[in-house]
């Protein structure tokens, strides 16, 4: 799996050369024209190509946007597994921030981690965790 950079470190209104943009992510030029290669845009100069500090953020961004992944209904992201994984019900707690939205807490079947996953109460149901609102009692809308 591709490694991931922080965006934020090129500056928004700054131009940088292959070399520099290298400097700024630690790697090495290769990597900056392989970057080229998969679609960041560059600024054709006399001298040496250019990379516009707003479009090196805009495409880190959308290449590590294309890699999160959505959990399936009833699942949770497992941290320490690195995998979505389906709680065992008894072990779900809800806990309501907010009259809108709250955490749930549970149990990881795999390797007994504590999962946690942010919730809207109005979408619980569509989250696939109907079951824990309705034990945590009256939080859920009907
Ligand atoms: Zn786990």
């Amino acid at each position: 799996m591709a490694k991931s950079y922080n965006p934020r470190r090129a500056k928004l209104h700054r131009s940088y050369t292959v070399a520099e943009a290298a400097g700024l992510f630690g790697i090495t030029r290769a990597a900056v024209r392989a970057w080229i290669k998969a679609g960041l845009p560059v600024v054709e100069t006399s001298g040496p190509n250019l990379i516009l500090g707003g479009d090196l953020q805009a495409f880190l961004t959308k290449r590590q946007v294309a890699r999160l992944r959505k959990c399936p209904p009833g699942t949770i992201y497992c941290l320490r597994c690195r995998e979505p994984r389906r709680p065992d019900p008894e072990t779900i707690v809800l806990i309501a921030l907010k009259p809108t939205s709250g955490n749930l807490r549970a149990q990881c079947p795999a390797c007994d981690a504590t999962l946690y996953r942010r919730v809207t109460m109005s979408k619980l149901d569509q989250a696939g965790f109907g079951g824990a609102a309705r034990q945590a009692g009256g939080a859920a809308p009907s």
